[in-house]
């Protein structure tokens, strides 16, 4: 497997890095977010709830305070002296009896017709039970309570139901907002019967005189979820309650407010701060509430994550309490005037998306700079590191291959960074390896040319004559062997002379050896420069010439000769000793053609006669040999 490069480790670490970065980034702001969007959630809620307990509590605190001022008013007019006495007269104009013992009121009344004495009372219905006859107190009673009852509930206008003031002893007189024109009896099927009514016996019964509500309940009628709100009052001197104001208040319009959300997304219960959490609204139990006659409770319907809401609705005295179940955050406060609390539920759900979109944001944002961090370390790595690293490597193998001066345009281009010294280094480096290699080079270059001179001067020492210059005896048998040879091959004729100085004994005697010596390089130079190129001139021993004469036959051997002897005889060189006064040679040569010689001694044989003969001739002579000519002559 191949190595990872630089560029893939650099990269792989960044995106290692940058990855753990984004998910801690993440991580930290999916929990700030989530605990800051609780927060502004918890806050907001807050808020809405206390202005939305403020706001549903006006009409209640109205009507509680209007009971309150029917009560004090009731109280100060029977407090009046005669009031009574006034009041029981106008019972007996307000009333008629029935033959069963109750009373209503007369025929009209609740249309408007005027009694008598003028007086109107529109939309007005009452009704006394027979269970106890009116004596003068319980008259001024009733009939206080149905002036009473006019007056406030005409005050109100349709902001209620019903207003009226009921004695315990079963006197009802009512004034109603809405024109049912309802008599109610206390006789047939639909006989009143107030000890079936929770304000009635609850009003009654109660120990203060605070204001009471019902349990809900549905009136077809009005086509509305009621409650009616009932305040005791007129105590006796045995303690019991002498009158109660009440009101039947329709809750139509506080339940469409509250099935609206306040806070998007979120929802609102109303139920009542007992036990048992008796519900007012609940839009996800309407059909329960309405087939319990509006009995039923958080705790009656097993709305196990709504106990600590309504625990926090019990021991909260003012203000609003915010409680945390498992799904939901609600802000749950008491309504005031009311024994009801208001809760509005904000199911944690609806945070999830913005705690996604804002994880989503910063994980988008970590992948963004993930790819330009990627892409950007990616060029700086290849462009500065892998690609000038890459050709500093092939530079390094093609030092290593050798061959040729180093192609410094190889090499990455000057960066100025770490790269670009270690290619400035690597450069000098190379300079110095090249003028080595050269400076080696011209070494042996040197040493080689010297040693080949030694070798040729060897050579030349192994076959030269030291005096003259000349070939010498050793070279001369290689040269004739050779020369044999070639002419044996190639049918070639060769001749060979043999050169004796004359008299030479004599010139030694005469001159000294010094100038023999001196007179036999002379005569060599003449020698030398009387040949034809090709010729080879040998010194054969003492003061005796040979001359290899190639591709020469006995013609031209001769004419060879006289040339020779012409040479060494011009300018004269002077020979006291000489006879002839100067000196002269005496030349023996031979010819042979193809076929004719019988060896290299037979041919120097046959020359050393023929210079014999020229010796004997008288010296300063020339004598030319054929071998063919031998073999006649013997
Ligand atoms: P001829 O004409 O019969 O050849 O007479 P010659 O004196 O030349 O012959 P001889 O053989 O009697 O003498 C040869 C002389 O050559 C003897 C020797 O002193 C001389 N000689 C031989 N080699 C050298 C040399 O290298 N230097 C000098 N100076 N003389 C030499
Ligand atoms: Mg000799
Ligand atoms: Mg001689």
């Amino acid at each position: 497997m191949a190595r990872p490069s630089i560029v893939t480790k650099a990269l792989t670490q960044a995106i290692f890095r940058i990855a753990v970065v984004s998910i801690c980034a993440g991580a930290i702001s999916y929990f700030y977010n989530r605990s800051a969007i609780d927060e502004s959630v918890r806050e907001q809620l807050l808020l809405t709830t206390e202005q939305k307990l403020q706001r549903e509590s006006l009409p209640f605190v109205e009507i509680r305070d209007l009971e309150h001022n029917f009560l004090r008013e009731f109280e100060r007019r029977r407090a009046e002296p005669g009031a009574d006495d006034a009041l029981a007269a106008d019972f007996d104009r307000f009333f008629v009896r029935r033959d069963d013992g109750s009373y209503v009121q007369r025929p009209g009344i609740f249309e408007g017709e005027p009694l008598a004495d003028g007086r109107r009372f529109p939309q007005m219905s009452a009704t006394y039970a027979p269970d106890t006859p009116p004596d003068r107190d319980v008259k001024a009673r009733f009939a206080l309570a149905f002036l009473l009852s006019e007056k406030y509930g005409s005050a109100l206008g349709d902001r209620v139901f019903n207003f009226y003031g009921v004695v315990p002893e079963k006197g009802f007189p009512i004034h109603q907002s809405v024109d049912i024109s309802k008599v109610f009896t206390y006789s047939g099927p639909d006989k009143l019967d107030l000890d079936d009514y929770e304000f009635y016996t609850r009003g009654f019964t109660a120990t203060e005189d605070a204001t009471i509500f019902t349990k809900i309940y549905y009136d077809y009628s009005n086509r509305s979820w009621m409650t009616t709100i009932a305040t005791p009052g007129g105590r006796a001197a045995d303690g019991r309650w002498t009158i109660l104001a009440s009101v039947d208040m329709p809750l139509f319009d506080l339940m469409q407010r509250t099935a609206e959300p306040t806070l998007h997304g979120s929802y609102s219960t109303i139920f009542t701060r007992d036990a048992e959490g008796t519900l007012v609204f609940d839009a996800a139990h309407t059909a329960a509430i309405t087939g319990s006659a509006g009995q039923a409770s958080i705790r009656s319907l097993g709305l196990a994550d709504r106990y600590p809401v309504l625990t926090a609705a019990l021991t909260t005295t003012g203000g609003v309490a915010i409680v945390t179940t498992a799904d939901e955050i609600v802000a749950v406060g008491h309504i005031p005037g009311t024994p009801w609390a208001l809760a509005i539920h904000y199911p944690k759900a609806l945070m999830a998306p913005a705690i996604l979109r804002n994880l989503m944001i910063v994980v988008l944002l970590g992948l963004a700079t993930l790819v330009v961090e990627v892409f950007l370390l990616r060029s700086i790595l290849q462009d500065q590191v892998a690609r000038p690293l890459a050709r500093l490597v092939r530079a390094a193998q093609s030092l290593g291959r050798g061959g040729g001066r180093f192609d410094r345009a190889t090499l990455p281009p000057p960066s100025g960074d770490e790269i670009g010294t270690l290619a400035e280094a690597f450069a000098d480096m190379t300079r110095r390896v090249d003028d080595a290699r050269e400076q080696l080079e011209d070494r042996v270059r040197a040493r080689t040319e010297d040693l080949e001179a030694i070798n040729l001067r060897l050579v030349q020492l192994s076959t030269t004559d030291p005096l003259t210059g000349l070939a010498n005896r050793r070279q001369l048998d290689v040269s004739m062997e050779a020369a044999w040879t070639a002419a044996r091959s190639d049918g070639r004729p060769f001749a060979l002379a043999m050169i004796d100085v004359d008299w030479f004994k004599l010139y030694n005697d005469g001159y000294g050896h010094q100038a023999g010596d001196a007179c036999l390089g002379t005569v060599a130079a003449r020698l030398r420069g009387a040949v034809p190129k090709g010729h080879l001139v040998a010194r054969y021993g003492g003061e005796e010439f040979a001359v290899l004469m190639p591709d020469t036959d006995a013609d031209a051997a001769r004419r060879l000769c006289e040339a020779l002897a012409r040479s060494v005889g011009t300018p004269a060189i002077p020979h006291e000793g000489s006879p002839l006064g100067r000196v002269t040679i005496s030349i023996g040569a031979v010819a042979c053609g193809a076929g004719d010689c019988r060896g290299v001694d037979a041919l120097l044989r046959a020359a050393d006669a023929a210079l014999y003969d020229a010796k004997a001739a008288g010296r300063d002579r020339i004598r030319v040999a054929t071998p063919a000519a031998d073999a006649a002559a013997a």
